[in-house]
């Protein structure tokens, strides 16, 4: 049964009803005390106008298509009206930005709705991002521009048809409203389009929920915080004891290891891996200044803001989390009561298991059934020479399947069209190429791997479609001329990233040389 009106939606506001609310009601700015959220009405807009919506979430909320261009899915969606059962509130969370405690950060530019339970009895939670001011807004607006809410729709459907977890998007609305931002952080703000996505996930809840009470010492708040996570996201793992707070940890553990491997098998960075950034259900969250790796390197990030650091640098995402789940256990201590536990379950259940996921996962991607005990020397000295010359990771990977590993004297020329600069592929590299191959394909004979059933892994393993950071910008740009047909056709892109398609060729293309140093396609700081 599909609803075909926003106020048939069914709602059932757990967070609101059994979580203590912010006593005072003014819209002001503060420390919010001893309350996991505050009751805040989206700022209203003047023009709203729905420029995308996912029919695959709309699926999840048992939405009819029929209403997408409905007024009252613009009107509802840029925050002027709530529906039926919708409850507005901003939740309280904490965190550490580039490795300092930032104390209160909370929902600043995100208004919940509320839970919507869908015909499978599933709960979703609906978030609003750039619906206005809330108590947790510090000194910003709480608005969002077009430009990073195309990017942060686009992209969270294309990481989950990537198979990768992340939080989904509903809709992106156009405001009518302008926004001011300095893009460059130089002094030259200018007038930017008011957008807002509609952000759906079972629930939004970030370790800084949690390190926020343990920071301000308020013991009762965590653990009525911690059972009610337990009770609603992870109903599975029985009611909340001692023990039970060890098992959650422990599958916190294994979501954020399955999570980053993903990001690293389709080479996403995320770019501010703070832990208010870090979804205690293991979702990727909070696209900002991310970006996809084009030529191979662990070195790289996106985020203008980290280019000196590096500190949340391709290569450095998995010791980060390990880092960020190392602050949610400290803050979960008090609970415990133990440290040794909590320390042997990250080792275990993070460090070690994705150490196995890692390597599981290069296995598939080069096509092998199973991890054996040589492989880390393979997989290791390929990211060497991943990294020898420029080597677009997507299409090196793609190609690789075209390159017929059966024949003794195999021809490599499908691999060519992955180098951004032919220049560098020297013969010493090329050597070095050689032989790598030449283990590659002994032990694919070893292990008697037909090429049709390599090619099938992966090809199920590698996408060929991933939103490149000048194909967003691409739609961007039309976008703000008011042609929003790239990103209906992005989106359609997306939809099935592995399944190579000759008709959309051009989506598959490496970045060109354009692109490389023009902001928003290889550069990105955090105004948005
Ligand atoms: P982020 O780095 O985007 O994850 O944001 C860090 C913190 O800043 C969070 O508490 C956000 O809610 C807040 N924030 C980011 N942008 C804005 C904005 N434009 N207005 C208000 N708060 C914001
Ligand atoms: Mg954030």
């Amino acid at each position: 049964m599909k609803i075909n009106a926003l106020d048939e939606l069914n709602f059932n506001n757990r967070f609101v009803r059994e979580l203590p609310a912010d006593l005072e009601i003014k819209n002001e700015c503060r420390q919010v005390l001893k309350a996991c959220y505050s009751s805040v009405l989206p700022t209203p807009v003047r023009q709203p106008k729905t420029v995308a919506v996912a029919k695959e979430v709309a699926d999840l909320l048992d939405l009819d298509e029929s209403i997408f261009e409905s007024e009252d899915f613009a009107q509802v969606f840029a925050g002027n009206r709530l529906a039926k059962g919708m409850e507005a509130y901003a939740t309280c969370y904490g965190g550490h930005q580039f490795g300092e405690w930032a104390g209160q950060l909370g929902d600043g530019r995100a208004i919940n709705l509320g839970e919507v339970v869908n015909h499978k009895k599933q709960y979703w939670t609906l978030q609003l991002k750039g619906a206005g001011k809330t108590p947790y807004s510090r000194r910003s607006d709480g608005l969002a521009v077009l430009r990073s809410s195309v990017r942060e729709f686009i992209c969270s459907e294309a990481m989950h048809h990537l198979g990768v977890p992340t939080t989904r998007a509903l809709s992106l609305v156009l405001t009518g409203e302008h926004v001011l931002r300095d893009m460059f952080y130089d002094g030259n703000p200018q007038h930017e389009q008011g957008a807002i996505v509609c952000r759906v996930a079972p629930s939004f809840t970030r370790f800084g929920h949690f390190q926020i009470f343990a920071a301000r010492n308020d013991f009762d708040l965590l653990k009525q915080f911690v059972d009610f996570t337990i009770r609603t996201d992870f109903p599975e793992l029985g009611e909340p004891s001692t023990a039970v707070y060890l098992d959650w940890f422990t599958e916190v553990c294994k979501r954020t290891a399955e999570m980053i491997v993903h990001w690293q098998r389709v080479g996403f960075v995320h770019g501010v891996m703070n832990t208010d950034n870090m979804s205690i259900l293991g979702l990727t969250i909070d696209y900002g200044p991310y970006g996809w790796l084009e030529n191979f390197d662990l070195n790289w990030t996106p985020n203008t803001t980290d280019a000196q650091m590096g500190r949340y640098r391709f290569g450095r995402q998995p010791r980060i989390a390990g880092w960020n789940l190392a602050q949610l256990a400290n803050a979960i201590i008090p609970l415990i009561k133990q440290i040794k536990p909590l320390q042997v379950i990250l080792d275990e259940h993070y460090t070690q298991n994705f150490q196995n996921l890692w390597s599981t996962m290069m296995a598939d991607k080069l096509g092998f059934t199973e991890v054996q005990d040589e492989d880390d020397a393979l997989f290791s000295d390929l990211i060497e020479l991943l990294q020898a010359v420029e080597t677009d990771m997507t299409i090196f990977f793609r190609q690789l399947t075209k390159v017929d590993m059966s024949q003794p004297n195999f021809d490599i020329s499908p691999l060519e069209n992955a180098y951004y600069s032919t220049e560098q592929v020297d013969e010493i590299y090329k050597k070095s190429r050689f032989e790598w191959l030449k283990r590659y394909q002994q032990r694919l004979q070893a292990s008697q791997i037909s090429e049709i059933d390599r090619c099938q892994r992966m090809n199920a393993t590698n996408p060929i479609y991933v939103p490149r950071n000048y194909l967003l910008q691409l739609a961007i740009d039309a976008a703000e001329q008011g042609d929003f047909s790239e990103i209906h056709n992005l989106l359609a892109v997306f939809r099935s990233p592995y399944d190579e398609r000759m008709d959309l060729q051009k989506y598959a293309a490496k970045r060109p040389d354009w692109a490389k140093e023009r902001a928003g396609c290889s550069m990105l700081s955090c105004s948005s």
